[in-house]
This record gives C-alpha cells, structure tokens and sequence, in this order.
C-alpha cells in the first residue's frame, strides 16, 4: 500500500514542514544539507527505536531547537500529545527569549499553525488545535508559570511529552521533579537538550548513558566513516580560503549530508544526539578551525568553542580533578591492616556508610594514606581508630551533630580525640579551632588544598590500585570550582558537586587533612616495616644533610 503525501506529512514532522513550506526566521524549511536533522525531529529513531526518553547534547547554532519546535508543531497539530506538551527552561528570561523570539515568529509566520492558534502572542500557553503548548521557567525550587497565584495549577498540569532546554543549568531536583507531569501520560515522553558545560556533568552525562548516536559520513572513495567533532581538526581541509569536510581514512572530500546517526552503544534504551555545530552548511569549516586554534583572537575561549562549536564538555585542569591524577598518588602497598600510629583520621557520613580515611604525616606536607574503608556504624569506625591508633579524628558535624559528640566523649577514653567539623562558605580564615574542639573551614580552601594533594607529585601517597582506589578516586573528581558572581556583583569561587553527586571521600580526606594538624608524626622506627617509599625518602634527606 502507497502512503499519499498527506499520510506521509501526518506521520513525519520534518516531511510535513518541508512540503508545506514552513518559514524559519523568514526563509522556507529546507532539507538540502540538513539531513542530519531529520531523525532528530522524529519520534522514533531510522533504526526503530521509540524515543521515550531522548538526550541531545549540542553545541550553539545546529539547528537542534528549531528542529524541536517544528517537531512540538507536528504534534501539536497533529493531535499525538493530547494531554499537553511543556517545554522547561531554567529561567523567566529564556522562556521569554525562546518561545517570544523563537517560537511565537514560527506561529505567526505560517498561515498553516496561525489558523488553529488564537493566542499566538501568549508567552506561557498557548493552544495549538487541540493541544496546550506550555513554556516554564524552573528557578530554584519554584516553577515560574505566569502569574505566582495559578503556581499550584502550573504545577499539576499534566503533559504527554516534557521538553527540557539548557539542561546543565537546571537544579537536579528540579530537573527529576518534572516527571510528575507525565504521571497520567501513556506516552511519556521526555526530552532532555543544552550545550555540555563539565565533563560527566549535566547534558553531556545522560548523553553517557544514552545509546551515544555520532553522524557518521560516509565516505564514497574507501568506504569508511568519519565523525567530525571526534576527528577535529584533522578532518578539515583548507584550500582556496574555504574549510572542506573530509575522510580521516583516505583524506578525499567527504559530504555531511551523506551520513547517519550510529549508536556507540545500540543495546542502551535511551537515545542520544551528539550535535555539533560542524554539521551546519552554513558554519564555514576554515572560521571552525582558526577560532580552535587561536581564541583569543575571535575573542572567545577555548571552553566557549569547545563547548558552542564541538558540543563538548571543558573543564580547566585546575577546576577540577581527574581520575587518572589521582590514580598517580598511587604507591605499589597493598593497605594496611593495622598501624602503631599515631596516624589521623578523616570521614564524612553518607547514608547509609561512613566513609573513612586513616593516614599520617610523613613531614611537615607530605601525606599517607594506610587506610580507605566504608563503615556501616559508629562501633566500626571506634574499631578503626583502635586498631591504627589514631590520635586525631576529624569528621562533618552536621548531618548527626548529636552522634558525633556522643561518639567523640566515647573515644576519648582511648587517646583519640575527636573535632567535630563545620565547613563555610565565608570563613574569613583558613581554619579556625574552638576550645570546645569544634573546627571551622573555608570551604574553597580546603577544597583546594585537597586538589593539590592529588596533582603536586609525591604530596599524597595512597595504596596501590585496588577497588576501593577506584571508588576513592571516582569520589574524589565529583566536585569542580565555579566562579560564582552575587547579587551585589561580588565575585567567589566554589566547588559544586557534579557528576553523581557521590563526593564522601573527598570530604573524608579534607576532613583527613584537618586532623593531621593534631597528630605529629610517626617515627619511622616504631613502625613494623619500612617501606620502599619512606626509604627512598629518608636516602635523600640524609643526602641534604
Ligand atoms: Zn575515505
């Protein structure tokens, strides 16, 4: 059976915009080198799969968005999400941006949507046929809707497909909470889009865990395939003042509308894109390369054109740790079962473990770590500290502040004293130790010093690769440092978690580094054995000497 051209429309957005013409900011939908848009305006995949949920991490300018709006249209029009269609973003002013600036001009520029559309000029809602278009706005932990006296009716509206935009500036509550809305849907349908700002952060995580689709070209000499943004900048060619696709294989011209959108990962049930911003025809491929080359000079930056031009995460080396510098810190020792001490002690309560860090000064500011271990209760961690004598314990006093003042009057008893731990944004000092063995810390400062902990060769000696490494190196690469700007114009750092949030033992060992501040340090002759690296250490002090 033949489809006629209207079934064909009914079915595939991308299909119904390019026969009837649709303007974009003025000018008709085109295909002609947008091939790579087209499954990304579908709901299910060239390859069958239906997108449930969908993860498109993009650079600026690849037309993903409007691709989006042509698709919510489709559907609109269509009837295929009865019970509604929200699109998120994280603020009041990019709802007014996107669907006053974007997506109001694509009503009002075609007769075809203008028809069924009454409220053409309504920012937050509008009624497309049958179904409600809305915009929202997520700030902190409140949905900006409109007017704050309908915040409770915004809040129960239910929708069929829920569309979130500029993800990585979305509050993780938020961005889970807006699920609700698809509670009574038997579609639901869930699209997740924005430039990647941080590594294993945000968009560019869920596109991690997605099926991982690249825009593969083929290449008609050899026959191979070449992703462009994995390959740049080797796969441009420049001749004659212009930047020209070509195979990273064979090094002949390739076409960027003869691809397709290959999975990493074809087994993993959501979808992802990986947009960026090389696929566009209209994106000169020499401007591409010369802007990578040399930022400055366009007057960008090496984040703003690895993140808007590549669609890529950045972050700097010294915002944030990575795991293969702290795998460096690794010594060739298994952990110890036991110390004679005095060693010190950091953890930090993460239900339902503690986590904990035992160690000791080997001078002044060089550290080692004998122990990691996660502890169910607090008799365990008195087992602990027992066993490799710990002198000194520092741990967070605020989730069970109660507990840990129960548990230190207990280890007391036994030469450990315990500083429950307060750690600020605005300690004005370093540290700050209170006579009642309350510590106070500067957030950012311990944070840093715990980052140079990791980086700066021979600080910090750990125990050799084994699980419990990798789950404290993971841990500790779960925080990066952001400039953050006040409402008053101040400028300050912090470090926010990121990536799955699971950042226990890196406070242990900020807590760790506190403690050692206690406790002197171990003579080398009371321990059981030497060991290689506390050999090779006292040869060259003897040295100096
Ligand atoms: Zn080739």
């Amino acid at each position: 059976m033949e489809l006629t051209s209207q079934e064909i429309n009914a079915a595939d957005a991308p299909h119904w915009a390019w026969t009837n013409k649709l303007l974009i900011d003025g000018r008709p939908f085109e295909l002609e080198g947008r091939k790579y848009q087209l499954e990304i305006m579908r709901y299910v995949t060239d390859d069958g799969k239906v997108k449930t949920n969908e993860v498109i991490k993009k650079g600026s300018q690849t037309g993903a968005t409007i691709g989006k709006s042509i698709e919510i249209a489709h559907g609109a029009v269509h009837g295929y999400y009865p019970q509604g269609i929200i699109y998120f973003f994280p603020s009041k002013t990019a709802v007014e941006e996107f669907s006053g600036g974007r997506f109001k001009p694509l009503l009002k520029d075609n007769e075809l949507l203008r028809s069924v559309c009454n409220d053409v000029n309504s920012v937050y809602t509008r009624r497309i046929a049958k179904t409600n278009v809305s915009f929202h706005g997520c700030s902190g932990t409140t949905i900006i809707g409109g007017m704050a006296k309908d915040s409770m009716q915004v809040r129960s509206t239910p929708a069929d497909w829920i569309l979130l935009d500029e993800r990585d500036m979305f509050d993780d509550e938020m961005a889970a909470q807006v699920n609700q809305r698809l509670g009574n849907s038997t579609i639901r349908r869930r699209s997740d889009m924005g430039t990647p700002k941080l590594p294993d952060d945000g968009i560019d995580r869920l596109y991690g865990k997605s099926d991982m689709r690249r825009w593969q070209i083929k290449c008609d000499s050899c026959r191979k395939y070449t992703h462009l943004a994995t390959e740049f900048p080797q796969c441009i060619r420049i001749a004659d003042g212009k930047g020209f696709p070509v195979c990273i294989h064979c090094g002949r011209d390739i076409d960027r509308g003869n691809g397709l959108w290959v999975p990493d990962y074809p087994d993993r049930p959501t979808v992802g894109y990986w947009c960026s911003q090389l696929l566009n025809p209209n994106r000169p491929l020499d401007q591409a390369v010369y802007e990578y080359d040399d930022p400055p000079k366009y007057d960008t930056t090496e984040a703003e054109v690895q993140r808007t031009i590549l669609g890529k995460a950045f972050a700097r080396a010294e915002d944030i740790l990575r795991e293969t510098e702290v795998y460096q810190c690794c010594t060739m020792d298994n952990m110890a079962y036991s110390h004679d001490g005095p060693c010190a002690m950091g953890f930090d309560v993460g239900y339902p473990l503690i986590h904990v860090i035992i160690g000791h000064k080997i001078t002044h500011d060089r550290y080692r770590i004998v122990r990691m271990a996660r502890v169910k209760d607090w008799s365990a961690l008195h087992d602990l500290a027992k066993r490799y004598n710990v002198k000194s314990t520092v741990g967070d006093a605020m989730p069970e502040s109660h507990k840990i003042r129960e548990w230190a009057n207990s280890e007391a008893q036994y030469g450990n004293t315990v500083y429950p731990c307060y750690v600020q944004h605005h300690l004005k000092t370093f540290d700050n130790w209170g006579s009642d063995n309350i510590v106070k810390v500067n957030m950012t400062d311990i944070f840093d010093e715990s980052h140079q902990m990791v980086v700066n060769p021979g600080r910090m000696l750990i125990p050799r690769d084994c699980e419990e490494v990798k789950i404290f190196a993971h841990q500790m690469c779960q925080r990066a440092k952001f400039l953050e700007t006040d409402n008053r114009g101040g400028i300050s750092y912090h470090y926010k978690k990121i990536g799955d949030k699971q950042d226990h033992y890196r406070n242990a060992l900020n807590f760790f580094y506190l403690a050692c501040k206690k406790v002197g340090i171990p003579e080398s002759k009371n321990r059981k054995r030497a060991t290689t690296q506390d050999m090779s250490y006292s040869l060259k002090r003897e040295q100096r000497i």
